[in-house]
């Protein structure tokens, strides 16, 4: 079964979904979002990407800011960067208008610090290749991160056990947001590098399904105590 256009859901919400499901309610179903200064370098860093045109280089050519889309998925983003190589092997290889030969695609990911320990950007990397495999009518093998801290490149082998893990994820953003409910927090050591720990209140909001709820209990109590 397909998705339609109304169904589609940001790629970006997989890597908060992956870090911590209520991470990803307060974000995505609440409206949520705090900006520290990661997540504002993280921004400057991905409009970088996506401003800089277009270029050609000998066998290479790069776009940036690709739209992505997949129905199969029900998902939609964008690319940091897409390179196309020139390739003699027409497998797992397209067509560019105006260009002679064959053209392998690659994604790249600019992420402005280092590597997370979690898998949750891998995940979106791979969210992303399904989109572009979906369009293109490729299979990709690879992609690649390029780190800000410090600068360099870091592949990404597109494996099974990767491609099942992001389809599973895929599948519960989907649950998730149908269901509509913000799940309760659960206090773990990675809160202290959420962005939002000031507004998740991890270790007093308890069996509130969202801030709203902890607010309108504390009202409710402060009413009932006069
Ligand atoms: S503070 Fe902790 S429980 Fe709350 S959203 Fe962030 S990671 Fe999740």
């Amino acid at each position: 079964m397909n998705y339609t256009e109304d169904d589609l859901l940001p790629i970006s919400a997989l890597q908060h979904l992956a870090f911590c499901p209520r991470q990803w309610a307060l974000i995505h179903l609440e409206g949520q979002w705090t900006d520290n200064r990661l997540t504002a370098e993280g921004i400057i860093m991905h409009d970088r990407a996506h401003n800089d045109e277009d270029e050609s280089r000998g066998d290479l050519r790069i776009t940036r800011g690709l739209r992505l889309r997949s129905l199969r998925w029900g998902l939609i983003g964008q690319a940091d960067v897409v390179e196309f190589h020139k390739s003699e092997n027409p497998e797992q290889s397209i067509k560019l208008e105006g260009q002679p030969g064959f053209w392998q695609p690659f994604i790249i990911e600019y992420k402005h610090g280092k590597p997370k320990l979690g898998h949750e950007d891998e995940v979106q990397l791979c969210a992303q290749a399904l989109c572009l495999e979906e369009m293109l009518g490729v299979t990709l093998s690879s992609a690649s991160f390029f780190y800000g801290q410090p600068r360099r490149r870091q592949d990404v082998v597109l494996h099974e056990i990767l491609r099942q893990e992001t389809e599973a994820l895929i599948t519960q953003l989907h649950e998730l947001f149908a269901a509509g409910v913000t799940p309760d927090p659960v206090y773990a050591p990675f809160c202290h590098s959420c962005s939002l720990e000031k507004v998740c209140l991890p270790k007093v909001v308890r069996g509130q399904h969202s801030v709203k709820d902890y607010i309108h209990q504390l009202i409710q109590k402060s009413e009932d105590a006069v």
